[in-house]
């Protein structure tokens, strides 16, 4: 044989022994929680499970780390990945792994595919009953990245307000063993551990179960082992994004026909694979604890806000319109108010700028804070003078007798006080040139909505011109009353000449009757005595009748004095004492012995009487009357007044004058003037008194009441 055929032989007989090519390597990156030799003991079996199923590739465990699992991805050393869900969620994010299938865990012989964390401390330590207890402790966890062994446990204890990087003296034990190791040797206070490694552990040859205590116990029907945490999906198997879809479909279906009695399900000590599960809650407690891969908070643009807050947005949106709308009416209406304002102000200010009267007002510290046109002509001053400035002193602060009028005597302030309105019949305000003049004044407090006074309105009026015409008419009065006088006089004329002539031919007489003794009888002493005297009496009585006329007829000065009205009743009597006889009328005195005196004007009153007790003569005059008689009574009234009457039994009042006995000019008789009563009706009147007719069964009764001083007058 030919080394050349030789070769070819040889060849043949190596062919079928050597592969035509190398399966290529897909590898599995296993989270090594519980170290590199017990990984690789545990799934390479499944590895090799795959291998089976899929010849067309060869499929190996790489054992990784938490620190290297990242890098494995980042850097696509590894196809496929079987971490905890957490590990899993932070790479789905960041690398866009997918998971195609969820381990059913085994655990103690039971398939489960969801599971949690214990946390939990020595069955001894009597000082953590409670998952509140573990603040302050020495707490051990797996490790910081460890779903299971430590971010479970971080949210249940946050439910009971502790955050355990916060909160606890926290470490990290490297795997789920060494945790239970350190808190059994009292090397921490309390540990966690996902569920079920309690259970499977021995440690010495017993479960570390009975040397520990679980701590926030939760029970549930689904997962019948110690837990203190919610429960979440198991660890996914999951895709690198460079794996491509047929191979990760091949591997899921691989998994999923992977039956719980495969030797590669028992050396990994789980009982098979489920479809892929929900793994949102995972991202939900990440969320919560602000962990991987939501450490950072999110953009969140302006849309995601619209898309996010929109009902939000568009209430307030409406709010905002709505507002819009209100505002733009009450501006509407604040115009409209500002415009009547303005309106009932300047209304305000007509009103008062055209009353005749003065108008101020005055706050409480007296100065004024308005002033009226009438005002500012009535006193001179300006409103701008005088508003802000104490009124009081300006236009009120001298008396009309020179002397100074005080602020708190002045009604004004006294109105602030009290609260009470005041009306001033007359004082004195001062001009701005230094006059004076007499006023009439009312002061009302002003209040405000509450009621508090806040100021005063002063009105006043200038009463001058008031005066003068009260004065004029007084003198008017007064000129009337002594015309009227002087005519009573001269109707009386004749009269008093009989009068006086009986006492001055008495007086004569009686002379004549002394020069003819002296005659007659030198030593005639006793006798011409006796005459003299009588020359004196009647001599005496002319000359009182002369003085008592003189009295009558004179000008009187309007003073008041204090007057006896019993001796003017008979100094009047005397007056007309021949009238009285010549009518042959008998006089009645009916006079209140201890009456009061009054204070009057004398003349005056003695007119009154004199035409009331005329009056009653000529009506008993009339030649049907049969008696005659003339009754003059006084009386004290309630100490205050006096009554006089004059009563007669004449015929009683003529029907024509009855109505209007006390107007001028009204007479029933031929000679009369019809004024007696009328100027009688007046000086009665401005003696504060009062004069009326009283009837009378028989005659005429007329009275008059006359204050004693006329501060009594009521
Ligand atoms: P005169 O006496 O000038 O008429 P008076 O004013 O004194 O004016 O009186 C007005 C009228 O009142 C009298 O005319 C008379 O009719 C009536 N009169 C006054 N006093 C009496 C009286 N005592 N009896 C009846 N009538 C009287």
């Amino acid at each position: 044989m030919s080394l050349r055929l030789l070769l070819i032989c040889l060849l043949a007989l190596l062919t079928p022994l050597s592969p035509a090519t190398t399966p290529p390597e897909v590898r599995i990156g296993v989270l090594s929680h519980r170290g590199d030799e017990a990984t690789l003991k545990n799934w390479s079996p499944t590895a090799d499970y795959l291998s089976r199923e899929i010849p067309e590739y060869r499929f190996v465990i790489v054992p990784l780390n938490f620190r290297e699992i990242e890098p494995a991805v980042r850097d696509q050393t590894v196809d496929f990945l079987l971490v905890n869900p957490g590990i899993y969620v932070n790479m789905e994010v960041r690398y866009r792994i997918t998971r195609i299938a969820t381990l059913n865990n085994l655990l103690n012989g039971q398939p489960l595919n969801i599971f949690g964390g214990v946390i939990f401390t020595r069955a001894d330590n009597d000082a953590i009953r409670e998952l509140e207890q573990i603040r302050g402790q020495r707490f051990m966890a797996v490790d910081r990245t460890s779903l299971g062994g430590f971010e479970m446990a971080w949210q249940a204890l946050s439910g009971v307000g502790i955050d355990p990087n916060e909160d606890t003296r926290l470490s990290f034990g490297g795997t789920h063993d060494a945790v239970v190791r350190a808190v059994l040797e009292g090397r921490a206070d309390a540990g966690t551990v996902r569920t079920g490694i309690l259970e499977a552990m021995t440690i010495d040859g017993a479960s570390p179960l009975d040397r520990v205590r679980v701590l926030g116990e939760r029970w549930s029907d689904e997962h019948p082992f110690h837990h203190s945490t919610r429960l979440y999906p198991e660890w996914p198997f999951s895709k690198l994004q460079h794996t491509t879809n047929r191979l990760a479909r091949r591997v899921a279906i691989a998994l999923l026909r992977m039956s719980s009695l495969e030797p590669a399900a028992q050396w990994g000590d789980y009982a098979g694979w489920t479809i892929p599960l929900e793994y949102q809650p995972v991202h939900d407690l990440l969320k919560e604890l602000h962990l991987p891969p939501y450490d950072q908070p999110e953009q969140f643009t302006l849309a995601d806000a619209i898309r996010k807050y929109w009902y939000w947005l568009l209430t307030a949106l409406a709010f905002l319109a709505v507002m819009a709308v209100m505002t733009t009416w009450v501006a509407r209406l604040n115009r409209a108010l500002e415009r009547s304002k303005g309106l009932l102000e300047r209304q305000h200010n007509l009103i008062l700028d055209s009353v005749g009267d003065g108008i101020y007002g005055v706050d409480l510290q007296g100065n004024a804070t308005f002033f009226n046109r009438a005002a500012e002509a009535i006193t001179g001053w300006k409103a701008q003078d005088l508003i802000g400035q104490n009124q009081h002193e300006k236009l009120h602060h001298t008396h009309a007798d020179g002397t100074p009028h005080l602020p708190e005597e002045c009604p004004v302030y006294h109105t602030f006080r009290d609260g009470q309105p005041r009306f001033v019949q007359e004082d004195l305000f001062w001009r701005k040139d230094g006059s004076s003049f007499p006023v009439e004044y009312s002061s009302t407090p002003l209040r405000d909505e509450k009621g508090h006074i806040v100021g005063s309105v002063v009105v006043f009026r200038d009463i001058s011109t008031r005066k003068k015409a009260e004065e004029a008419a007084r003198q008017y009065q007064a000129e009337l009353a002594h015309v009227a006088r002087l005519s009573t006089m001269g109707e009386m004329a004749s009269g008093m000449a009989h009068e006086l002539n009986q006492p001055l031919t008495a007086i004569a007489t009686n002379a004549d009757a002394c020069i003819r003794l002296l005659e007659a009888d030198p030593d005639a002493r006793d006798r011409i005595i006796d005459v003299l005297e009588t020359i004196g009496t009647q001599s005496r009585r002319a000359g009182s009748i002369i003085q008592q006329l003189r009295q009558f007829v004179r000008k009187e000065e309007p003073q008041l004095t204090w007057v006896d009205i019993n001796q003017l009743i008979e100094e009047v009597l005397m007056l007309v004492q021949p009238e009285i006889d010549r009518a042959g009328i008998g006089v009645v005195r009916d006079l209140e012995p201890n009456l009061a005196r009054v204070r009057a004007q004398r003349i005056q009153i003695d007119q009154v009487i004199l035409n009331l007790v005329r009056n009653a003569i000529e009506a008993m005059n009339d030649s049907r009357v049969t008696t005659r008689s003339l009754t003059l009574r006084t009386r004290n009234q309630d100490g205050h007044s006096v009554l006089v009457s004059v009563e007669d039994t004449g015929p009683g009042l003529d029907e024509s004058v009855r109505d209007k006995l006390f107007d001028p000019f009204v007479t029933s008789k031929p000679q009369g003037m019809g004024l007696g009563l009328s100027i009688s009706l007046g000086i009665i009147d401005a003696h504060k008194g009062k004069l009326y007719y009283d009837g009378g069964t028989e005659g005429a009764i007329f009275r008059f009441i006359i204050p004693v001083s006329q501060s009594d007058a009521s």
